[in-house]
């Protein structure tokens, strides 16, 4: 067997039934693809963005991933879900709560705007207990030693110039998973976070990055690794990590994947 045939039949999540928050774009969708390509016997996608959800399904192959709509920062809503996918499919593995937000406008602390304050904090901070509960919930249930992943951030981490919200709701996704993780432990369910710096996503345009060139700009002199512009695959590869038995003794970890941005010595004077 030639190594390119040994990475291809490479299954980490043989026979796994997983949720990705927000997996109707970027980062979320990228992952769903890994999944899948990983032998996932089920990945479901939990969006708001019904259409192209449903496309990306779709372009996955309905055998594998389906579509649901979910708003994250809905109980109830994430709550149905979750019952749905274990009727469904008998179990649920992994939840990668990815799903996320972020305002428009600058929301640099002179100017916040409260309105769009409680948004970013209902969708990126309170979505993030709401699934992680209720996924958690599931696997107790059914004893499956399960693992959680969420979506944190650079930001969570360093200080965000302009996003004042988001960078609270970031910090707050190390607070959930450092904390769940040792709820957690008992049942052997893993939690764990990626923080990616910049990638080119629908959320970064909304941001206002919304060329290659924008992140490279604001991204690339902060960055250790020349030469490479961080990609969804990038990140996707990282949860996967963190979601198969490869991390099985990796929990309450933030991985963060971002070229060395916050190892640089500017940012941590
Ligand atoms: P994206 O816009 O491509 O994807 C976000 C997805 O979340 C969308 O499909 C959107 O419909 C969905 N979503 C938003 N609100 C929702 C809700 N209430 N319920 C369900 N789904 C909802 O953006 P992305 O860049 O792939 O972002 C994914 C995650 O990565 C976010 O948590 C984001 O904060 C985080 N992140 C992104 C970057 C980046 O540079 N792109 C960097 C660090 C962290």
């Amino acid at each position: 067997m030639t190594d390119c045939e040994s990475i291809s039949i490479s299954r980490k999540l043989q026979d796994k039934i997983a949720i990705v928050t927000g997996g109707a774009s970027g980062i979320g969708e990228a992952t769903a693809r890994l999944f899948v390509e990983h032998g996932a016997r089920a990945v479901v996608i939990a969006d708001i963005q019904d259409e192209t959800g449903q496309t990306v399904a779709e372009s996955i192959g309905l055998d594998q991933c389906s579509y649901v709509h979910c708003d994250i920062s809905n109980e109830e809503q994430v709550q149905a879900m979750a019952d749905w996918v274990v009727r469904k499919y008998g179990q649920l593995d992994i939840m990668f709560r990815n799903a996320g937000t972020v305002s428009s406008s600058n929301q640099r602390i002179l100017n916040l705007d409260f309105s769009e304050f409680d948004r970013v904090i209902q969708v990126n901070m309170r979505g993030m207990a709401v699934c992680v509960k209720h996924a958690a919930r599931k696997m107790v249930e059914q004893k499956v030693r399960g693992a959680i992943v969420c979506t944190a951030s650079v930001a969570a981490t360093i200080g965000g110039l302009n996003h004042t919200d988001y960078t609270m709701s970031k910090h707050a996704v190390l607070g959930l998973v450092k904390s769940a993780s040792q709820q957690l432990g008992v049942h052997g369910i893993r939690v764990n976070c990626v923080s990616p710096s910049s990638v080119l996503t629908p959320l970064t345009r909304k941001a206002g990055l919304v060329s290659a060139e924008d992140v490279e700009k604001l991204i690339g002199p902060l960055t250790s690794l020349k030469g490479v512009a961080l990609t969804a695959r990038h990140v996707a590869e990282a949860v996967l990590f963190l979601a198969s038995e490869d991390s099985a003794f990796v929990t309450g970890h933030n991985l963060v994947v971002d070229g060395g941005l916050i190892s640089l010595p500017s940012l941590n004077t």
